[in-house]
């Protein structure tokens, strides 16, 4: 750790002072001008103003994954914690605040609006006790041993749990923002941008919920002791860290720190001793206070924690799917659908999942496997009222452009889901289907390659590389194949009958280049069972599955294997379905934490089709 400490103990030589007095005059005006809140889809918390005219963030409670799996040894493992509603200040704790309660001002670079620095561990408490006093809140801290009362209803410091799940705002990715350092600029003072010293708070874009300075200006403490190894056994809800140490957690980097130290779940520490001229300047905090729970009489008995019957499994669905108009007597049609949906609500699987609805896909992600010209060439077709897409057994409408954006658009949804930690798995009920989607053109039934552009949004956006794919559809994934042939970052396994539309798919086909035995190939003939199936899971995909260790598990869901359905010939029934489902989700659970989205692709028999995607489902929410 000392190398962490450094980033914050640094002992400047405090030359260029009178330089910088200028500078800071002019950026303490620039403070009445700062930036406007960034335009999220994340819903913004309540801001609420407190007694003394403080601004705080009313943060909801809920479930978020701390840690990272690529950062430093003290950062892993990654863990799910569960954190009930707090308030927090949308800033750091300014000068002039800290002086309203006679509290010395310890502060290395003064300036009224800029954070208080140079603070101890204990006079951040002392001051979270007289700021609790000033508004007849009970105080947190007994200012002999320096206790923390989680119960109280005053001020304290943050847990540290609480201070990365603020700091994410609902973000799996490295900042609050993204993983792109580049972006770092916008929303922090650090080493590249801070020129060697603090700035008043808010100059910079707030994080998604509306909290400043999240990222760099001054390092925060927490209340937790550090320590190395919490991590391994970390309660689950509203952690507090070790019951002793000498060391306290700091958090979000500083003015000095490196892009790598204001990471989220970048953790560093401090002594947290009482000599304030051994404080660093790049040490400041700010302050949290637990919500007050309105007694409701129905609601306010468990209303802190975690809900009992969270809902493990997302379910993606919209009416513009049924948009999507196809021939008469077309199998793929808009009441697959509907049958799917009414037998969730039927059996009362329905209100025990998390219901998502899609926005379309931005053209930018369909571009990352088809062609400009193809998604023109889509967009044109239905709008100029082309019959067909392609060729005879790809039907289009007028809104079938539309639909597909927001099939992919819905699997974009579900995998934003699993990383945000709403729920661990999610199924898309999305047409039309993609598999078959070549970069180019349309092919049976499909339009663009959902789980295709899914893969490369898990790998751009959401920075998660290695890929796990498997295609159970009775149809051979052709286009899925084609798109990552020659790369190894993408697993592709597919059973399917063979010899069978589209005449791909044999053993012999098994990648190229660096992609090489990156594509799995079980060609099964006609009448192959649940036991074939099982055999091909567990001898071909498990073993090679584990060996990749994926980041992410998506599934071409298609049930058209099933023994009742109108197009394949096999003899798969809805409990094979589940048992095959249970396999995949295994993997997903040993692997990467379970993330895993399953995409409806094929399934034509409509009761068929039906019970399998509700045994599937079944087996996602256990
Ligand atoms: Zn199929």
């Amino acid at each position: 750790m000392k190398s962490k400490q450094k980033e914050f103990a640094v002992s400047m030589v405090r030359l260029g002072q009178l330089k910088g007095q200028v500078l800071r005059l002019l950026l303490a005006l620039a403070v009445v001008t700062g930036c406007r809140r960034a335009k999220e889809s994340t819903p913004e918390p309540e801001i609420v103003k407190t007694k003394t005219g403080i601004e705080m963030a009313a943060i909801p409670g809920g479930w978020f994954e701390m840690g990272s799996k690529d950062g430093a040894p003290d950062e892993k493992p990654v863990h799910k914690v569960w954190i009930s509603p707090f308030l927090m200040d949308r800033f750091e704790v300014i000068q002039e605040e800290f002086r309203k309660y006679q509290l010395p001002d310890p502060s290395h670079f003064k300036g009224p609006k800029q954070p208080l620095e140079q603070i101890n561990w204990t006079d951040a408490a002392l001051y979270c006790n007289e700021r609790s006093k000033a508004e007849g809140l009970e105080p947190c801290y007994d200012e002999q041993t320096w206790q923390c009362s989680f119960q109280a209803n005053g001020y304290r410091l943050p847990t540290e749990a609480e201070w990365e799940y603020a700091c994410r705002a609902g973000a799996g990715t490295k900042y609050s923002f993204g993983n792109n350092v580049r972006d770092l600029n916008a929303h922090a003072w650090f080493a590249e941008t801070a020129a060697g010293k603090t700035h008043p708070v808010g100059q910079k874009k707030p994080n998604p919920w509306g909290l400043y300075d999240m990222h760099g200006n001054v390092a925060e403490w927490c209340n937790d002791f550090y320590s190395l190894d919490y991590y391994k056994q970390s309660q689950q809800k509203n952690p507090t860290g070790p019951t002793k140490g000498k060391e306290r957690v700091l958090r979000g980097g500083a003015w000095n720190s490196s892009a790598d130290a204001c990471r989220s779940s970048y953790r560093a520490s401090d002594p947290s001793i009482d000599d304030t001229c051994l404080a660093s300047d790049a040490i400041g905090f700010r302050c949290v206070r637990n919500a007050t729970t309105n007694p409701s009489p129905q609601q306010n008995v468990d209303k802190n924690d975690p809900p009992q019957d969270a809902p493990k499994t997302g379910f993606i669905y919209d009416d513009i799917y049924l948009e999507h108009k196809t021939t008469p007597d077309h199998p793929e049609k808009p009441a697959r659908l509907t049958a799917i949906v009414d037998k969730l609500k039927a059996t009362g699987l329905y209100a025990r999942l998390l219901t998502l609805s899609p926005k379309p896909a931005d053209v930018q992600w369909i571009t990352t496997i088809h062609s400009q010209q193809y998604v023109e060439h889509v967009r044109k077709s239905c709008r100029e009222g082309a019959a067909y897409l392609d060729s005879m057994d790809t039907p289009i409408s007028e809104k079938s452009y539309d639909v597909a954006l927001a099939a992919a658009g819905g699997v974009f949804c579900a995998i934003d889901a699993v990383i945000e930690s709403k729920v661990t798995n999610a199924f898309c009920a999305v047409r039309p289907p993609g598999h078959h989607a070549m970069s180019d053109r349309a092919m049976g039934f499909c339009l663009f390659n959902n789980v295709a552009i899914g893969t490369r949004y898990i790998q751009k956006k959401h920075d998660l590389h290695k890929i796990l794919i498997v295609d159970w559809d009775v149809h051979h994934g052709n286009g899925t194949q084609a798109a990552f042939y020659d790369d190894p970052s993408v697993l592709y396994f597919s059973v399917h009958q063979y010899p069978f539309y589209p005449g791909t798919g044999s053993q012999a086909e098994k990648g190229s280049g660096k992609g090489l035995n990156c594509t799995i190939n079980v060609p099964l003939p006609a009448g192959s069972t649940d036991a074939d199936y099982l055999r091909a899971f567990k001898d071909k995909l498990e073993p090679t599955a584990l060996a990749f260790s994926p980041d992410f598990v998506l599934i071409s869901a298609g049930f058209d294997a099933h023994e009742d359905d109108l197009l394949g010939g096999m003899r798969v029934t809805a409990e094979g379905f589940a048992k095959l489902t249970r396999i995949v989700k295994q993997i997903a659970e040993k692997c990467c934490r379970g993330r895993l989205v399953s995409v409806l692709e094929g399934g034509y028999h409509l009761e068929a089709l039906a019970a399998s995607v509700e045994a599937h489902i079944h087996v996602l929410m256990e």
